[in-house]
């Protein structure tokens, strides 16, 4: 999918725009602990487009003064959108915010779409001619507050969209990322798995220039590790910056098949690490959790198993996902990664039996029965998988409200041990049949 950045100026309408753009489907966020509401990416859907969408006012860098701050949401926009959106103000005017904002994004290559905010009414249409003095050609006016205008700038902005050939692999492709916060060794470990391999390093034709994927072979198996640029490009103010973290981690997990949630042995494990994961989960991948620099704990027979209790207690919404402990500066178990990658990968994709799928239901059912809410007893008359990446299954019962949470729990958990499900979340759906 490409990527639309909004920049701008502060108080130019830049969240209102976003909003408006993505519409209802960013407040339906998944209540997981430690999962913040950033609303700083979203998809957003226009005609036969679909397209992510960052709000780059909504990345505060510290405590840079305002001009540092424009500049460095300007850089970034410039570093991970197809297409810009410059948002100016109507009602302002050009200032020379605005001015400073233009001069950076002249030096992009990337394609800009002038947008001139808050004109509500017809008879404001005067008020953006001075817009042309920006250099990016025509303004549009648009009204965040009333929703006009937008049509017209999304028309010329999907214009921009490039195409996106070589961005799908094929079927037997496992793709992944290696996600965390900065320094837990993300890089090390692409340098340590590449290293150890007949490596076939190429940047592939046609997908967007920031991301560089790197497809390599290994005992059969093809792989791509996705999005290895931003590990590559370091050094960049903002880098250290936790919402570009996260912009950057949701970039990558949007377009793997298996996610590496890497952690930092010697540090142990810290909020952030904890937003990102939950961000693996809720999208809906295969997950593999990785404690990196596992040659830098002193450790005893008990340190393993504690750091895992630990993990286990922090991401609870990750119960399924495996755990290695390795070094990718020692390389120490860094083999054992690519077989257990495969393995989440081919879970998620399972397609189970529908037969033997409700005899296990039935039995599990048999074994623990249903739960029961004023009198009216759950019943499960079928079940069928509807989907894969993740498994996905729904269960016609006499009524869905019954279905609590852990009875749901127990059916996955019969599920994930009966089909020896590794690394990926399953979903239940229950509909009513009467
Ligand atoms: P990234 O920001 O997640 O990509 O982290 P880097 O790969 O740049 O690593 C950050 C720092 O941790 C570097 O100084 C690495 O040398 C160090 N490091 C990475 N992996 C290991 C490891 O397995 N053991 C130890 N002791 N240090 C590591």
């Amino acid at each position: 999918k490409p990527t639309v950045a909004i920049v701008g100026r502060p108080n130019v309408g830049k969240s209102t725009i976003f909003n408006r753009i993505v519409g209802e489907r960013v407040s339906i966020v998944e209540d997981i602990p430690g999962v913040t509401r950033d609303r700083i990416y979203s998809s957003g859907e226009w005609l036969t487009h679909e397209f992510n969408i960052i709000d780059t006012g909504g990345i505060d860098i510290g405590d840079e003064p305002f001009l540092s701050q424009i500049r460095q949401q300007a850089e970034i926009a410039i570093d991970e959108a197809d297409v810009i959106v410059f948002l100016t103000n109507g009602r302002d005017g050009v200032t020379s915010a605005d001015e400073e904002v233009a001069k950076i994004l002249y030096r992009s290559k990337k394609p800009v779409v002038l947008a001139v905010n808050k004109i509500d009414n017809p008879e404001m249409r005067e008020d953006i001619y001075d817009f042309y003095s920006l250099g990016f050609g025509e303004p549009f006016p648009i009204s965040g507050a009333h929703g006009l205008g937008l049509g017209d700038l999304l028309d010329e902005v999907a214009k921009h969209f490039p195409k996106y050939e070589g961005e799908d692999y094929d079927e037997g492709v496992i793709r992944f990322s290696l996600i965390g916060r900065p320094n837990v060794g993300k890089s090390s470990l692409v340098n340590a798995l590449l290293g150890e391999e007949r490596v076939i390093v190429s940047d592939i034709e046609g997908t967007t220039r920031d991301a560089i994927d790197t497809p390599y072979r290994k005992d059969g198996q093809d792989y791509v590790i996705i999005d290895t640029a931003g590990m590559r490009k370091k050094g960049k103010v903002y880098e250290s910056t936790e919402k570009y973290s996260v912009l950057r981690a949701l970039k990558a997990i949007e377009r793997s098949d298996v996610v590496l949630v890497v952690l930092d042995g010697e540090q142990g494990i810290i909020e952030q690490d904890k937003k990102i994961a939950g961000y693996a989960h809720q999208a809906g991948r295969a997950v593999v959790i990785v404690v990196n620099k596992w040659d830098a704990v002193e450790k005893d027979e008990k340190t393993m198993k504690e750091f895992e209790e630990n993990i286990r207690a922090h991401f609870q919404f990750l119960d399924y996902a495996p755990i290695v402990f390795l070094s990718a500066k020692t390389k120490k178990r860094t083999h054992t990664l690519l077989p257990m990658i495969q393995a989440a990968s081919e879970s998620h994709n399972l397609r189970v039996q529908t037969n033997v799928l409700n005899d296990i239901i039935m039995d599990a059912v048999a074994r623990n029965p249903t739960p029961m809410h004023n009198g009216k007893r759950l019943k499960i008359y079928y079940t069928t998988q509807v989907a894969v990446k993740p498994p996905t299954f729904v269960v016609f019962v006499n009524d869905p409200e019954l279905l609590h949470f852990s009875y749901e729990r127990f059916l996955i958990n019969r599920i994930r041990d009966a089909f020896n499900f590794v690394g990926t979340p399953i979903k239940i759906l229950a509909r009513a049949r009467d």
